[in-house]
């Protein structure tokens, strides 16, 4: 049944799958929602996907849940596929009105934009770069935590890119602020949508250029230098396919002889 359309509904930011099994988003026709928006987002395994705004309660037999508990249960298109649907079901909860003259706005014909009715703006939805760095001295990586890690946990520095800014001056601004030190040879690594709520997460690695580790107060609890062999709890929670923080610890581990399978802890 190719032409069934799968439907990616989501209520407020947690989207509908049925409750027990494997994760799975239900067939148009399998069941009855009341729908308040809807956006054709491309294809899944030769199905149209959906993405569906909803204000039903959860059916028999279904739950709305949170795409974080999806991260080891979901191959990664999936994942790329629901978080695709709830940014943009997102967009449009955010964008009833203009954020210009408050006018109502509706959809716009032919682009993934809307226009407002009184003045004419067109709004987008919105993605926020944030540059990740994982940044290295000789053998080692530098990895840190924030307060509001879960306890023990350790990862490379991120953070958002600021109006006026490159991408490669983010990195340079965000290591200096957090950590206190100076990075060179920026280069790029790799990109992954990261739907929380709507960050474009760039990933770069870089090398030491000078300065002493001083974490920024209130943002950075714990910073230093750590070799393959030697890593603190990094988020073997999230698997690297999902995660390009784990994406780019995994690299250097691998770069080291050793197998990041070995970082992995069960469930
Ligand atoms: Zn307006």
């Amino acid at each position: 049944m190719a032409d069934q359309a799968l439907w990616f509904a989501f209520k407020g930011d947690w989207l509908l799958v049925f409750e027990n099994g494997p994760v799975r988003v239900p067939f148009a026709d399998e069941l009855n929602l009341d729908i308040t928006f809807r956006w054709e987002i491309g294809d899944l395994d030769g199905h149209t996907c959906w993405a569906v705004e909803t204000g039903s309660e959860a059916p028999e037999g279904m739950v709305f849940r949170d795409l974080r508990s999806f991260f080891f249960g979901v191959d990664e298109t999936f994942f790329r596929k629901a978080g695709r649907a709830k940014q943009i079901v997102g967009w449009h909860a955010t964008h009833r009105y203009c954020g210009r003259c408050g006018g109502k706005t509706e959809p716009a014909t032919g682009e993934l934009a809307k226009r407002c009715t009184r003045c004419g703006m067109m709004h987008y939805p919105r993605l926020s770069p944030a540059a990740i760095v994982l940044v290295r001295n000789g053998e080692k990586i530098l990895l840190a935590r924030s307060p509001g890690f879960p306890p023990g946990l350790y990862s490379v520095l991120a953070g958002f890119v600021e109006p006026g800014e490159s991408i490669e001056e983010a990195v340079g601004r965000e290591v200096r602020e957090e950590v206190g030190i100076e990075v060179t040879n920026v280069r790029y690594f790799g990109s992954q949508p990261w739907p929380f709520p709507n960050s474009l997460m760039i990933g770069f690695t870089a090398d030491y250029a000078g300065g002493e580790l001083i974490p920024e107060p209130g943002e950075i609890e714990d910073a230093g230098w750590y070799g393959a062999d030697e890593l603190p709890e990094i988020p073997v929670r999230v698997p690297a396919r999902i995660s390009i923080a784990r994406a780019m610890i995994d690299d250097f581990v691998e770069q080291h002889g050793l197998d990041p399978e070995d970082l992995k802890t069960p469930q």
